[in-house]
């Protein structure tokens, strides 16, 4: 006879295509200290946890609606998408894999550029996005980036880089990693042009683009608790043979070994970041006189 309660088939069945998405929008399960508070709450609290600060990644989408007055600001580069330099193939050909990631995500690639305001001061951000490919740096997220780099000079205002990201794309390979080196070359000129340059390191903040734009901001700031390295933390412990210390490799840690500014808390971000600006912009004045310069030397050459 069968028993009653006997499992005929063994484990779970349903294939990824037909598992159901728990309803978007009533409920949020904070993952630190297991809090529940509406969605609706978690949004307005800009998805930091309401009691323990856990701050919950977020996207271009969220970032640009925090720091953008109104949520006013002009997409640059906006259908900039990727090309298949090497013909790569893993588990399938990289323009599938792109196409099905614009489509699931809404994104055309890994980061966005925009200028708007903040606060009244003009300024351009580039805000990485890791829903697409893990927020990888493929040629797209370079040259945009680059081009941003490049929309701050011209119209003389502010960059703000915010990263997020888990490294180079390695279907793009070589290409991906000389991405490092134009974007480290363009925020050279920023430098050498009087411009400021604000890195935010979200969680997480990894590979190359730790190696490159994301450390070499006038500021480097962090949210807090957000994972910021070169490799991950089990690559180094098979390395070096070693545990690693408490934290390893948080934002706090990084602080606190001299590699941060400051770590901001999202919901103080707009205000500090204005604060800043406020202090380390060029004067009206000095970036009347550097338009006049830019504008002499060009005609001349
Ligand atoms: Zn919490």
């Amino acid at each position: 006879m069968m028993p009653w309660f006997k499992r005929v088939d063994k484990g779970i069945h349903t294939p990824t295509e037909e598992k159901k998405e728990t309803p978007d929008g009533l409920w949020y399960k904070c993952p630190e200290c297991k809090t529940v508070t509406s969605m609706a709450e978690h949004r307005k609290n800009l998805n930091t946890c309401v009691k323990c600060d856990y701050h919950d990644r977020i996207g271009s989408k969220e970032y640009f609606a925090i720091l953008f007055d109104n949520n006013k600001f002009t997409e640059l580069d906006e259908n900039l998408t990727s090309g298949d330099p090497l013909n790569f193939v893993d588990t399938k050909p990289y323009p599938q894999r792109i196409a099905a990631t614009q489509k699931n995500t809404g994104l055309k690639d890994a980061v966005r550029t925009a200028y708007g305001k903040i606060n009244g001061q003009e300024i351009t951000i580039a805000c990485m996005d890791f829903a697409f490919i893990g927020g990888s740096m493929g040629s797209v997220v370079g040259e945009k980036i680059a081009r941003a780099i490049d929309h701050a000079r011209k119209t003389r205002t502010p960059f703000l880089m915010i990263s997020k990201s888990g490294g180079a794309r390695m279907m793009e390979a070589g290409f991906s990693l000389m991405q490092m080196a134009k974007t480290s070359a363009k925020l050279a000129l920023l430098s050498e042009e009087g411009l400021p340059y604000i890195s935010l390191l979200t969680d997480p903040t990894t590979g190359g683009v730790t190696a490159s734009f994301a450390m070499l901001g006038d500021f480097n700031i962090a949210e807090p608790g957000a994972l910021i390295g070169f490799a991950g933390p089990r690559v180094i412990k098979e390395t070096i043979g070693r545990d690693l210390p408490k934290g390893f490799q948080s934002a706090e840690f990084v602080l606190e070994h001299g590699f941060l500014d400051f770590i901001v808390d999202r919901k103080e971000l707009k205000q500090r970041l204005t604060d800043l600006l406020a202090m380390v912009m060029p004067t009206e004045e000095e970036n009347g006189n550097k338009k006049q310069v830019r504008k002499t030397t060009e005609k001349v050459s």
